[in-house]
């Protein structure tokens, strides 16, 4: 009794064939386990690894002629369906979300409690339930990987088609029993090693595509974010920042440019250690991304300063910032149990124009920036559509050569902000 009927009644060399998936299967499941034990950040592959290694035993259990040990019927079918949720929850791990090792069992618990009623998975109705549960798990993994947006086009469809077609030869069953007579499925039974075989050898490969994606994915992610905040950092805050001026200009849209410095943290370190000034600038990350949308670009410009470019006029980015500013010093109120109190002041300026330098919308954030530094801190303060007050246009020259010489804005002080 298996979910896809007896091998050994095929007139072809089904014996051969099975072997055949039962040394391809558990190759590529020791290959994967191997690549899990250097690699170990992709727990994954240990699932998937298993899972390969679980098929195989159930390819062996059904195709050896006399069974060196004596087990009940139904093993084989439930290790088949032990193997589908094995590669599932595997997946589901891949993606970051929850395992479901319940749902691993499902289907073989099913499975081997219908084989205690006598007759139950008899006259084909064993193929009938194995042709429903091994889709109904590939279904389940094709969704988990649509579902991922993040890996290329390519693998992500591919990934998503070998399950489908796969679920699909394995519905086949249910058709030929309703409309084939008795005895006609010896030809199906050879198909089925077959496709099994090429499934074992296709999966593989895309497993292969994924964490490869995965590892273009953590590589390019840790070239362009900062990793204390985790925000876009310098370059790639560059790089966004124009394609977004780009796109705003083309709709005709405006820019707006934010600049944040956190106020007295030189005190913060020398108060409270090195330590909590850096749990400061995570905080202000964790802050700042959370009242931004996903389109907004955000980055660390150096030291405790930041900087982010939305779209929009002076309304929604006064909002915004507001936001940062509020969060940040409800947040910043209590650091790792110390009473830091830390705030932060914001300079912000918009451009209705096409914006053609980033550098000159910088120059007038950064020019009030140094007015809500002036003004007290913890604020926010906007530009006017031009730098005309001679005092921060000067300012912002002597900053914006600092930044040409040494590629950092050089740092308030106290002493110069309540001057
Ligand atoms: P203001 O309110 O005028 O901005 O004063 P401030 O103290 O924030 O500015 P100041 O320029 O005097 O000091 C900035 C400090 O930020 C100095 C530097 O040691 C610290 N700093 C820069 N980068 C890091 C970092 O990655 N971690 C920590 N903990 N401190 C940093
Ligand atoms: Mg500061
Ligand atoms: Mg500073």
């Amino acid at each position: 009794m298996s979910p896809v009927g007896n091998l050994q009644s095929s007139s072809l060399d089904l014996p051969t064939l099975s072997l055949v998936a039962v040394c391809i299967s558990g190759l590529l499941g020791l290959f994967l386990i191997i690549d899990w034990l250097q690699q170990r950040n992709v727990r994954a592959l240990a699932w998937w690894g298993s899972a390969y290694l679980i098929g195989a035993s159930s390819m062996a259990l059904w195709s050896m002629p006399t069974p060196l040990i004596k087990l009940p019927e139904a093993v084989p079918g439930a290790l088949t369906f032990l193997a589908c949720g094995t590669i599932w929850n595997g997946v589901r791990l891949f993606q970051g979300r929850r395992l479901l090792p319940s749902a691993t069992f499902i289907g073989a618990a099913v499975w081997l409690a219908l084989g205690q009623i006598p007759g139950v998975l008899e006259n084909g109705n064993g193929q009938i339930l194995g042709a429903l549960i091994v889709p109904a798990y590939t279904f389940f993994i094709a969704i988990e990987l649509w579902r991922e947006r993040r890996r290329t086009r390519y693998s992500r469809a591919a990934a998503v088609v070998v399950p489908c077609l796969h679920a699909g030869i394995f519905l086949m069953p249910l058709a030929m029993h309703a409309f084939l007579p008795a005895g006609h499925n010896a030809a199906w039974l050879t198909v089925f090693t077959l496709e099994t075989i090429l499934y074992a050898v296709g999966t593989a490969f895309i497993v292969m595509l994924m964490v490869k994606d995965y590892h273009v994915h953590v590589y390019r992610t840790a070239a362009c974010t900062d990793h204390l905040t985790g925000l876009l950092n310098r370059r790639a805050f560059f790089e966004n920042a124009l394609t977004l001026c780009t796109q705003q200009a083309k709709r005709g849209e405006p820019v707006a440019m934010l600049m944040f410095d956190l106020d007295h943290f030189k005190s913060i370190n020398d108060c409270f250690g090195h330590a909590v000034g850096d749990e400061v600038l995570r905080l202000f990350g964790q802050v700042v991304r959370a009242s931004t949308r996903a389109n907004d670009i955000i980055g660390r410009f150096g030291g405790e300063e930041f900087i982010a470019i939305v779209p929009g006029g002076l309304e929604s980015v006064t909002k915004i910032a507001e936001r940062v500013r509020s969060g940040f010093e409800a947040a910043g109120a209590v650091v790792a149990t110390h009473a830091v109190g830390a705030t932060v002041s914001i300079g912000a300026a918009t451009s209705h124009e096409p914006v053609t330098s980033i550098d000159a919308l910088i120059a007038r954030a950064d020019a009030a920036l140094y007015r809500a530094k002036h003004d007290g801190r913890n604020r926010l303060r906007t530009a006017g559509d031009d730098v005309s007050n001679e005092r921060a246009r000067l300012i912002t020259a002597a900053r914006r050569a600092r930044v040409s010489a040494t590629g950092s804005l050089p740092q308030f002080s106290r002493r110069r902000a309540v001057s």
